[in-house]
């Protein structure tokens, strides 16, 4: 056989697949549906997700209708590629809590073959793009942008509204500080918005 034609044959391309959209929309669930996909295929996963969201467990990502899936928690994103030699299919959650490095981590991963889905939010709860997302949208080969229900009117809701007072960006907490909102009804207050 041709050599080159050899090498096309057996070297895999992989991608980068993005899950994003406002809290409740359903990203963690769809990551975990994929991830169990894959595992089905007899794919090799690893899921991960940040320090900072050890909220309901620290081995698992878990969605708000309580599926849940094995992961690690990093610290940062550059601990992703040591751990995942053998991987095939590489998982992250709440990628906006990241910094800006994921951008580069994943495009690596996906340069040397893998599949990366990575879920986040694309938005922060004054509407502001939330970084890395944006730029992770920019490079992604697959993107789906999911929605919550409008807790108001039960329009597609792709904002969050934070219902506590508090200005940090993240305030991680879980669910009781946030609601899904639609465009209409997803208040920004003015003084917040300075
Ligand atoms: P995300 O990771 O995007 O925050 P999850 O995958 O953790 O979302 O949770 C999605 C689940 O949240 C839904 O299947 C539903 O059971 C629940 N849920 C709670 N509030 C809402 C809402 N306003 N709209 C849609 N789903 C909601
Ligand atoms: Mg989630």
């Amino acid at each position: 056989m041709n050599e080159n034609l050899q090498i096309r044959t057996y070297k895999k391309t992989g991608h980068i697949e993005v899950i994003c959209g406002s809290m409740f929309s359903g990203k963690t669930e769809e990551l975990i549906r994929r991830i169990r996909r894959a595992e089905i295929a007899k794919q090799r996963v690893k899921v991960f997700k940040p320090k900072i969201d050890n909220r309901y467990s620290e081995f698992s990502i878990v969605s708000h209708n309580e599926q849940s899936y094995p992961s690690e928690i990093i610290e940062n994103a550059d601990e992703i590629p040591e751990k995942c030699f053998d991987v095939e299919v590489i998982g992250i959650d709440e990628a906006q809590f990241f910094d800006n490095n994921l951008v580069d981590i994943i495009q690596m991963l996906a340069d040397s073959g893998k599949r990366v889905l990575v879920a986040g939010l694309d938005q922060d709860y004054r509407a502001k793009p939330f970084e890395p997302m944006p730029q992770i949208l920019a490079i992604a080969e697959y993107i789906t942008k999911i929605h919550a229900v409008c807790v108001v009117c039960g329009a597609p809701a792709n904002r969050t509204q934070r219902v506590t007072e508090n200005k940090d960006r993240v305030l991680v907490g879980g669910e009781n500080h946030y609601e899904a909102r639609c465009r209409l009804h997803h208040i920004i207050k003015e003084k917040e918005n300075e």
